[in-house]
């Protein structure tokens, strides 16, 4: 694998600079996001594929209950009251913030130039001997929420390295088509549990997947039951100020948010049933 110019770490700091380092990415992460921007613009396949998805069988096939258990007392050094709280809305001083104490080097910008929208944000490690230290991308130009969860799922990269040596490939790229191809990557899987138990902490979870049948059955299911969906949007209603349609989005980008706003719910069941997190 190429290793990018040292400059990377300065590039990076304006849009301008983030453009020239994706176009110093390797040949192989290149054509990657290429297929990622295409499938970005076919929203419903990754949906369709979500809400057919077993995503207990996902779980239990890609991270133990001790895998998990470790990202969550290691998340739990960090925010104190992980999984028995929502974390609280984050604004990019507050990104910049954890990640000077964690060594991280984060960069929050807005990216739409060419089809930056796709992009969600990456992570690099240092072990990928790309950069110095390692690096958290968030796309700013998304809504709060999702620049948030993007960091989340950038910062659970970082920890699953750390912790549970889970870095297969140098640049984790996140877009915002590719929730389905996470399922079965468990570096991928693991920064989304982050994610999911972040945003809906255990007793969220057990209020909102309430049910008298039993949970692991029930979690299988090709649909989030419509009466879960409606608790979902309710509690980040209540959490974040999120609501689905939002003013000025294209029903593209609406799209994907849904896709996510499912794809982290049904991981979220997966983790009560499977695990009991
Ligand atoms: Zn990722």
């Amino acid at each position: 694998m190429p290793v990018l110019r040292p400059a990377v770490d300065k590039t990076v700091n304006s849009e301008g600079g983030l453009l020239e380092l994706l176009k110093q990415l390797p040949r192989e992460l290149r054509e990657r996001r290429n297929r990622e921007v295409s499938a970005w613009k076919r929203p419903t396949r990754d949906l369709r594929r979500l809400l057919k998805h077993d995503y207990v069988h996902s779980l239990r096939r890609s991270l133990s209950y001790a895998q998990v258990r470790k990202l969550v007392r290691a998340f739990q050094e960090i925010f104190p009251s992980f999984n028995a709280c929502s974390l609280s809305m984050m604004s990019d001083g507050d990104f910049q913030e954890l990640t000077g104490r964690l060594g991280v080097h984060c960069k929050a910008a807005p990216y739409v130039e060419d089809n930056g929208m796709a992009l969600r944000g990456f992570y690099v490690a240092n072990s990928s001997g790309l950069l110095k230290y390692p690096l958290i991308f968030v796309n700013t130009a998304h809504h709060r929420l999702a620049a948030m969860t993007t960091f989340v799922h950038e910062l659970g990269h970082h920890v699953a390295c750390q912790r549970l040596r889970l870095d297969p490939e140098p640049v984790h790229f996140f877009f915002d088509a590719a929730y389905a191809d996470h399922l079965g990557e468990p570096a991928e899987l693991a920064a989304d549990v982050m994610v999911s138990l972040a945003g809906y902490p255990q007793d969220t979870a057990r209020e909102i997947f309430a049910s008298d049948w039993n949970w692991g059955l029930v979690a299988r299911a090709e649909n989030l039951p419509e009466a879960a969906f409606k608790e979902v949007r309710r509690h980040l209603k209540r959490a974040y100020g999120f609501d689905l349609p939002l003013e000025q989005m294209s029903d593209s980008q609406r799209l994907h948010y849904l896709t996510g706003m499912i794809h982290y719910a049904k991981l979220r069941w997966a983790l009560l049933a499977e695990y009991d997190l």
